[in-house]
Order: structure tokens, then sequence, then C-alpha cells
């Protein structure tokens, strides 16, 4: 419920409100939206690199930048310009990082059910740290190790804390497809077992509590409780995973990386974990979401008796977390960001779906019509990174703005990309 401009704390960091234009690393929005069109993400790279430094400096060195919050080459070599290594979860993700020229000395591989030939490419390669979890991954390792290659390890704990939107649950029960469980030993036989395979190395331990997290508590609660297999173990190094959440919305507040670092350290301290325990995380939506907005162009307004309809040119297939979280956003006119926004409506996409929603109770200003270019801001996590084809939709372009220049580094999908993987033949060669 708004009649305020939009709130600046939800803008990157540089970001300058003119009279009737918005300038981002000093780049014109609407000048953005003439040359690459709509749908388009923007990036600020300033605030990217003062998050991934910031990050860096209130962790040890190995903290990580969660890839699977936005992964293109072009943030892959930002955060490891800027010192941080980077996870990836699959095949493909690994792939990608490797083609953007990121040494394997620079990655973290994650998955709950990492396929045999991707397990294969990771022990060849070398990489900085592989998270086991499971007993199937150790039996793989044990398949594949004979002594000549050596691997360094964390092993994945679920700690029995999970984490939520300001609040956190402690769960009796570890309920969970990822990691060891702390509570019945499985998490220290991990360690037995896999210090019994040749070439791996068992360098710390790794938790992961959740996403959106406001607070240190859970952090807190999930130190306390490994502390005794950090411990007994004597492992040199413990990941606290990622989680920071980021305010999305007018009224909402975070901690920010540095007040998380700290928050953490503090916490590890109290657990009675040992100075010489080198700290690491992996946050992913806190060090890009503020950084990106979304740029759309209004298409059609609609009145119905209980709202207004306002359509942009994206949607869902760009922004899927309002349908599936129930996420919310803030919008803003960019040809008046300093308009109080007084007009209630409803931001939809173009997709064949009532529930293509992107912002449900959106307030812009009285003037915001056909035709207006239009933001959400914090749309630079999870955005992207899970977009879609849907209704052979191309997923928009990116650009990364700073000091006054844009540069494309995504560029936008052509019809011609959307047929790409189309196969001629009729019949296909007999299967025996
Ligand atoms: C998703 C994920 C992260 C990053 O989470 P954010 O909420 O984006 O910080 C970090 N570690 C693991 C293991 C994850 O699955």
């Amino acid at each position: 419920m708004s009649s305020q401009p939009v709130p600046r704390s939800l803008l990157p960091d540089d970001t300058t409100f003119l009279e009737s234009d918005v300038l981002v690393g000093g780049v014109s929005l609407r000048s953005l939206a003439e040359t690459y069109g709509t749908p388009l993400f923007v990036y600020d790279e300033a605030t990217l690199r003062q998050r991934a430094r910031a990050a860096r400096e209130a962790f040890s060195e190995g903290v990580a930048f969660a890839s699977k919050s936005f992964l293109c080459g072009a943030i892959a070599r930002l955060v490891v310009e800027e010192g941080l290594v980077i996870d990836v979860a699959t095949g493909g993700e690994l792939d990608l990082v490797l083609r953007a020229g990121v040494d394997p000395s620079r990655v973290v591989v994650h998955g709950n059910n990492k396929l045999p030939e991707e397990l294969d490419r990771v022990l060849a390669l070398g990489v900085h740290r592989l998270i086991v979890d499971n007993d199937d991954e150790i039996d793989r390792l044990r398949e594949r190790l004979d002594g000549s290659l050596t691997v360094d390890c964390l092993v994945r704990v679920t700690p029995g804390v999970e984490a939520h939107t300001h609040e956190f649950v402690k769960t009796g029960q570890e309920d969970s497809k990822f990691g060891f469980t702390l509570a019945n030993g499985s998490a220290r036989r991990a360690v037995e077992d896999l210090r019994a395979v040749p070439g791996v190395r068992v360098r710390g331990l790794h938790f992961h509590i959740g996403s959106q997290i406001f607070d240190v508590g859970g952090f807190n609660e999930a130190l306390l409780l490994v502390a005794d297999l950090v411990r007994d173990t004597h492992v040199e190094e413990l990941c606290v995973g990622g989680g920071l959440g980021v305010a999305y919305v007018e009224g909402e507040s975070t901690l920010t990386i540095e007040e998380w670092g700290r928050g953490v350290r503090d916490a590890a301290r109290r657990a009675g974990l040992p100075e010489s325990l080198r700290l690491t995380a992996e946050p992913g939506r806190a060090i890009v979401a503020q950084a990106g907005l979304t740029l759309y162009r209004v298409g059609v307004v609609k009145d119905v008796p209980q709202r207004r309809y306002v359509a942009v040119d994206g949607g869902m297939s760009d922004n899927p977390r309002p349908v599936l979280y129930g996420s919310g956003y803030e919008a803003f006119d960019v040809s008046d960001p300093g308009a109080e926004r007084t007009q209630p409506v409803r931001i939809v996409g173009r997709h064949c779906e009532s529930g293509d929603v992107i912002i449900d109770e959106a307030w812009l200003p009285e003037s915001t019509g056909v035709g207006s270019l239009i933001a959400t801001p914090v749309t630079g996590a999870y955005g992207y990174s899970m977009a879609s084809n849907y209704n052979r939709v191309g997923r928009p372009a990116v650009v990364f703005v700073s000091e006054g220049r844009a540069r494309l580094v995504l560029r936008r999908e052509t019809l011609d990309d959307l047929v790409r993987l189309e196969v001629d033949s009729e019949t296909g060669p007999p299967l025996d």
C-alpha cells in the first residue's frame, strides 16, 4: 500500500533519479530500452562488485558465489576477479564457468545426484571443493579413486535447522534430500568413510539452511549443532552456505553482507569453534538481486469492476518467482521515478495463464499507461536463471552498466534460436 515514490534503497547502488528518466551505472534506462528492447535485464556492475567484495571480506578465502542465482560468462568472470570462487551444481553450470575462462581451481561442485560423467569430469579437472552429499556418491568416489588423483571435499551436513523467512524451525527428524543427517551419526560416519578413500582429503563440513533469511538466528542454531562434529573431526573449514535475504518491497529490511559475516563469526566463537577454523559461505541472492532490475513496456491497460490490469511485454517466462513462491515486487515508471504512486494496478505478463502475474497489487503513478516504460527492481536473482521459453517466448537480453557505459552480456533470444532443436527426419533409426 503505497503512494510514495519507489524506495531508493531497493535500486542498485549507482542510481540517479532524473526528472523524466533514471540513470543506473550512469546510463539512461530509457535509452537502454530503446537500444536493446524490452523486456531487458539491467545490472549495475558497481553493485555486483561491491557485494562480491563484501562477501570476500566478511568470510575467509574460499567464499563462493552461488551461480544458480544468476549465471553467464560475464558474472562468472566478475566474481572471480573480486576474489570469490564459484558454486556449480550441474555439468551445465560447470561447463559454462569453464568456457568463461574460470580456472577449475576456483570451482566448487554441489549436487545431490551428480551424474557419473559429471563426477568423472570433476575428478579429472581438479576443482577447489567437491561437496559430498550422500553415501552413493562416496561409493562412486571409491570406485573412481585409486590414489593417483586427489580431491578436496566438504561433507554436506543436515543440521536439523530449516530457516524460513524471518523465523527458523528446528525439525526433530531431518527430512531433506540434501546431505548427511547430523543427529543420527550419518554425518560423522561419512567423514570416516571418506577419509578411507585414497586421494580424498576431507577439508571440512558444509551446511545450507535455506533462503531469504533475515537474521543470524538460524546460523547461530546450526553452528551450535555442528560444533561437536567440527571439533571431533578436526576439520579445518566450515561452510555456512548461502541464504542471506534481500529486501524486495517497501518496508522490508535485511542484514548487510558485512553484518551477516560478523554475526556468523560471533556465533562460531560462542559455539566454541576453534579460532583457526576457516569460515566460508556461498551467497547468491545477496550478491546479484539488488544489482539487477527488469525493464518492461506496457502494452495493454484493462479495467474490470474489481481492478485495473496492466499487461507488460514479459511475464512468468522472465520472472517466475511470483508464480512459484508468491513473491512480491515493486514497480515504478521510468519516465517519472519521483512521482507518487497512487494508481493501484495488477501487473501481468503476456502468457496464456491467469496466474501469469508479476505484481498482484502494484502502485504506479497516475500518468502510467499504454506505452509507458516501467521497471521492477531487485530482479537480479533467480529471474534470468529460472527464465523459460514458455509460449515460445525468447529470453530477454541482459546488459551490464558501469560508469556511463552499457555492454550487452547476453543477447535476446531470436525466433531462430527457438527452433534450433527441431529435427527434420520423419522416422528415426531402428532401436534394438
Ligand atoms: C541456493 C544455494 C545457495 C545460495 O542461496 P541464496 O539464497 O541465493 O544465497 C547456496 N548454497 C547452496 C547449497 C544452495 O543450494
